[in-house]
């Protein structure tokens, strides 16, 4: 029996093997939960599929978040297959580079709005579509990064996205607490992953972690993913409106 033997959940946000989703899909399967996948686009599907059907996923989807149309698609064919769910991963995050590359003052209108949207409100989208299917209470998370509490070089933008969200998991767990449904999110250090890629010296960040985090490392998508198990499964029974630090230590020092 694993910890999560007997729950089902959908994954958002894989989009290769190097993804924070994929570390965390494959400590879900490893713990005994029966999974389905979203890809974003045609292109990424390519990528998605074998990785999922390596986990015997059950159902394998296409979902832009920033169409409601394909969110409530989504959740209509897993009701369909399953009549409810246990859980929900949100590992999905969006912004122009070009905005991420000019100082946060030149931040365009349309650019917020997109990363705000894609990156903020799509839990709201997904959360909103999730709860009919939490027939037996849930567990919803969502990833987040330090740059929502700190104004931390380069991630600009993002960083706004992200206070948005982690105020938005404090609101939704609020609302939902009472119909047995968890909302939390994963403040995760520095990763290599493709999103990481539009961040502008993204290697400065894995450098800082390496030289004053009181691990001395960065941390791994395994590590993200043992942190998930522990929301989404009953250990976390008592845990909701949380923002939980996967960040070797990084948050409790100050670096030079
Ligand atoms: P990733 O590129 O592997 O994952 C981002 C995912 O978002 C991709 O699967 C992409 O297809 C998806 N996506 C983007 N726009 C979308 C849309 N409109 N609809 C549906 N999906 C869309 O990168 P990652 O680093 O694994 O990112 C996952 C999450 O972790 C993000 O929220 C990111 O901000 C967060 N995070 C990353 C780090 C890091 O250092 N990599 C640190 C903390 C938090």
């Amino acid at each position: 029996m694993g910890l999560m033997t007997g729950k089902r959940g959908i994954v958002f946000g894989v989009a290769n093997e190097m993804s924070i989703a994929w570390g965390i899909a494959q400590q879900l399967r490893e713990q005994g939960a029966t999974l389905a996948f979203t890809y974003l686009n045609e292109a990424l599907e390519k990528r998605v599929r074998p990785l999922a059907e390596s986990l015997d996923a059950e159902l394998i989807l296409p979902c832009n978040v920033g169409d409601d149309g394909e969110i409530e698609t989504v959740f209509k064919t897993v009701e369909e297959q399953w009549g409810q769910i246990d859980f929900v991963v949100h590992a999905v995050a969006f912004a122009d580079r070009e905005d991420l590359k000019r100082p946060f003052s030149q931040t365009s209108r349309a650019g917020f709005a997109l990363a705000m949207d894609i990156s903020a409100y799509s839990l709201v989208a997904v959360t909103r579509c999730a709860v009919p299917l939490m027939k037996d209470g849930g567990s919803i998370i969502t990833l987040t990064y330090l740059g929502s509490q700190r104004a931390v070089p380069n991630y600009n933008v993002m960083g706004v996205a992200k206070a948005a969200l982690e105020s938005s998991v404090r609101y939704l767990a609020a609302e939902l607490g009472e119909k047995g449904i968890r909302v939390n999110a994963i403040s995760a250090g520095p990763i290599r992953t493709l999103a990481a890629s539009g961040i502008a010296n993204f290697r400065a960040k894995i450098k800082l972690m390496d030289d004053y985090a009181p691990l001395r490392r960065t941390v791994t998508q395994t590590e993200v993913g043992n942190s998930a198990v522990y929301l989404l499964s009953d250990l976390g029974s008592g845990v909701t409106g949380e923002v939980h630090l996967v960040d070797a230590g990084f948050n409790v020092v100050v670096s030079a």
